[in-house]
Formats: C-alpha cells, structure tokens, sequence
C-alpha cells in the first residue's frame, strides 16, 4: 500500500514537474519562405508544364515572381522513344525529366503526387485510376506549403483535341483545392497547430486561400478563348535575359529525352536563326502568340482579362459563398428529361458547384475519336422514379455513320434516374480523308412514355488516332 502511495506521489511530481516545463514560453516558428510561390503550377504529366513555360520565365525574371511546379504523374505510360526502359522505371526517369526541366527555368520547388497515367479521354477513367480523395488531401497539403497567389494547370472540360483525362482531372483536383484549402475544417491534420517539438503525424500547416486559377486548354481551336483571360507573347523579348521567353522554354523542354527525343536532336543542331523561323510560324510553333491565360475563378476583384497579379493584394471573399448553381440556368428541371451522361454529366454538376460560371467551355458538347471507332454516347433520363418508363431514341447521323444493332427502345426501371448508352459505328477514313475532315454533328432525339424529351446533339471530329473515349 505504501509502495503505491510513492509510485503516485512521484508519478503526480513528474506531471507537474512537466507541465511547469510546457509553460515555458517557446519560439514560435513561422511558416518556411523557401517553399512560398507566387505562381503555382499543376500540371498532369511530366512535359505538361510546357503549357506554362513561357509565361514562368516571364514571371521569374521580369515580374520577379517565385514559381513552383506541381505534377499529378510521374509519366510511367506511353512510349519510350529514346531508350529500353517502361513502365516504372521509365516513371523513375521522367521525374529526374521533369526536374531538369524545371532546374532549367530556375524552378526548384517540384512535386509530384501519386497519380498514374490513364490513357483515356475520360476525366472518370483518371480521377478513379489515381484514388481521388488521396490526391485531393495531397494537393491541398502543397497548397497550404506552397500558398500561392495564382495556381496555372489544364482546362476542366471536353473539347476536340488530345483531351487527356489525367489533364481534365488535373484541373478539377486544382479547383477542388482551391476551395477547400482556405477552410480550417478541411484536413485537419494538415492544420493541428504545433503540440510537440517532434510531431510525426500532424503537419502544422495554416489554411490558405489562393486568388486565382487560368487555366490552359489543349484544344484544336484555340481560337474559342481569345477574350477569355489576360494574354502575353511568348515572343517577348525579355528585358533581364536579351532573349525571347520561348527561347528559354525551348530549352527547358529539352529534358524531356524520354518524350521526343527525334525532335531534341533535330533542334539542338538548328541555328538560332532557324530555330525562330519555325517558333515563329503560326503552323509549327509551340505556343500562340499572344497566349491567353484561360480565366478560371477568382475571389479577387477585376475582370477575367485584367493582368494576372491585379486585385492581388485584397482579402479574399470566401469562395464557399461563392458556390452557387445559377450559373447553368439551361438546365431543365422538369420531366422526364435526358441529358448527356457520362464526364458530361460531371462536368454539369461540377461547375456550377465550384462557382465557374464564366470558364469557357464547348459551345456544344463536342469530342474528336479514331475514324473507324465505336462512338459512345452516354445519357441519362430522368424520370418519374414511381413507375417503369418506355425510353425511344431517334439517331440522326451523318452519311455513313450508324447505329449498333437493336431500335434504340429502352424499358427503363422504377428509378428516379435510368443510364442508356447509344453506340455509333464511324467509318474509316483514309489519309487523304481525314485532312479534310470536318466535325460532324450527331443528333439523339428522345421521347419518354411518348413524351418528348429533348434532343441530345454531339460534335464528333473524327482522327487518325488519339486516346480513346474511355477505358
Ligand atoms: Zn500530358
């Protein structure tokens, strides 16, 4: 009994002996100023920060901005042009790659997450195929190390060009962050506050709010976003370098030994005259000039084509109160109604609920495909959840193009929401064909129960390969 009364005594001794030691006042450390960026970039793949290379050599030695640069991939799919390696160990080589390329710029904060290239034009395909949630919370972490005042990454949308899922789920996991990396609520983990001078789990992070997000978009007409944000010219020479900011981007891209190999050799031996010659012509160069930086979201004041940095400096409206759905006031509510499913569906439900209500999307829903290919056309019918419905589908298609066999009659079940699909056979095209190809329009007429439920219209290029559709 008494032994215990001294093993409680000198346990309550060593508790207030350690609790008096805590009391101490303590330095407070503040957040490290290496690792703050102006200018964030997000990009997909190793070679996507090419994107932005240009404007970031602008911005480091003329605007006298800081840059780092966030890739979602390592780059382990795809060919390798220039050697053995695959997979993995050709991962391993891209991201040594992608940070030359960086080091060339002047760029020494690189990142990456754990995403995994998905070769696919589906945003689904790549969110899935990376784990969504875990690259979210990551990205958001970098947010909150890195807090910058503009992020740059790729265009969250659907448009006849390369149209890479794992570039549209870039974007879409920039955007997600955006809004949440300023929220105490979010990730606590990440925002814990310092406890103990050795904390292994808990990242005493702060929450930050960026201002803004441009974004860039790899589709064939370019020409759509003119007018949709600030622009610059690639051709700038730059005042602190003596040459023009292309010309520094050119050699960064040169790391990329892996991806064009041909092309780095075909350059390195050019003259600089020669060199300019081919940036310089519209058909052949790497950037347009100008370049628009595609305006995404702010929660600064200025319009979409004010200069990047503008409204810097003001305290941020909190971008949860910007969330709105009155940005796609198109949208029917009655029914029965079909709609495109699918990544169109997402995207549908994921503007209005960021707040991008200005972001330039396609006209009308639109993808380009291999010539020769099946088509899918996802939809979705809502309808009255309390009794099976009949779904009848019209397909008006260009010459030579057809549907799959069946008569597009659909018995759909008692359900709120009821996915179809219709596939279209595309012809295949030769050479000569294909270059003069144009987009083509496929029209899906819908009646519900006899009822007319809107027509669905797609703008189909067709190509001489690419990503397919979906995986
Ligand atoms: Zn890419």
């Amino acid at each position: 009994m008494k032994r215990w009364l001294m093993c409680l005594l000198l346990w309550s001794v060593s508790v207030i002996a350690a609790s008096a030691q805590t009391q101490a006042p303590q330095k407070v450390n503040a957040p490290d100023e290496r690792y703050k960026a102006d200018i964030l970039i997000v990009v997909a793949h190793p070679d996507d920060e090419a994107f932005f290379t240009p404007y970031a050599v602008k911005a480091l030695n003329d605007l006298h901005k800081s840059v780092a640069v966030i890739f979602a991939t390592r780059g382990g799919s795809g060919g390798n042009r220039y050697r053995a390696e695959r997979g993995p160990a050709m991962a391993n080589e891209r991201e040594i790659e992608a940070r030359a390329a960086c080091t060339k710029l002047g760029i020494r904060n690189v990142w990456f997450l754990d995403g995994k290239d998905s070769a696919s034009q589906n945003v689904l395909d790549s969110l899935s195929n990376w784990g969504h949630g875990a690259n979210l919370e990551k990205l958001v972490a970098l947010i909150r190390l890195t807090r910058p005042e503009v992020i740059l990454t790729h265009h969250p949308g659907i448009f006849i060009g390369e149209n890479h899922g794992d570039h549209q789920a870039t974007g879409v996991l920039v955007f997600e962050a955006f809004d949440l990396a300023g929220s105490g609520a979010v990730f606590p983990a990440q925002l814990s506050g310092a406890m103990t001078h050795y904390e292994a789990y808990l990242s005493n992070l702060r929450p930050w709010q960026a201002k803004k997000v441009y974004v860039a978009s790899e589709a064939e007409d370019g020409k759509q976003f003119d007018g949709t944000g600030p622009t610059y010219s690639p051709r700038e020479i730059s005042p602190l370098l003596k040459k023009p900011y292309w010309r520094v981007a050119i050699e960064s891209a040169m790391a990329h030994q892996t991806q064009f190999p041909e092309d780095i050799e075909r350059m390195s031996k050019m003259s600089d005259e020669e060199l300019e010659k081919i940036m310089n012509d519209p058909n052949t160069g790497w950037w347009g000039d100008p370049s628009t930086l595609i305006f995404g979201k702010s929660v600064v004041g200025g319009g979409a084509t004010d200069p990047v940095f503008s409204h810097i400096d003001e305290i941020p409206v909190n971008p949860a109160s910007q969330v709105t759905s009155s940005c796609d006031p198109g949208r029917k509510p009655e029914l029965p109604r079909v709609e495109l499913g699918g990544p169109w569906q997402f995207y549908s439900n994921f503007y209005p609920a960021h707040g991008l209500c200005h972001l330039k999307i396609a006209a009308t829903p639109e993808i380009g495909i291999k010539a020769g290919s099946t088509l899918i056309v996802p939809l979705v019918v809502s309808h009255d959840p309390a009794k099976p419905a009949q779904l009848s589908l019209t397909a008006r298609l260009p010459e030579g193009w057809k549907t799959g066999p069946g008569d597009l009659k659909f018995t759909l079940p008692a359900e709120g929401s009821s996915a179809v699909s219709v596939h279209v056979e595309t012809p295949a095209l030769s050479a000569e064909q294909l270059k003069k190809a144009l987009p083509q329009e496929v029209h899906v007429g819908t009646e519900v129960d006899g009822k007319p439920a809107g027509e669905i219209v797609l703008k189909v290029a067709l190509r001489g390969g690419g990503l397919p559709e979906s995986l």
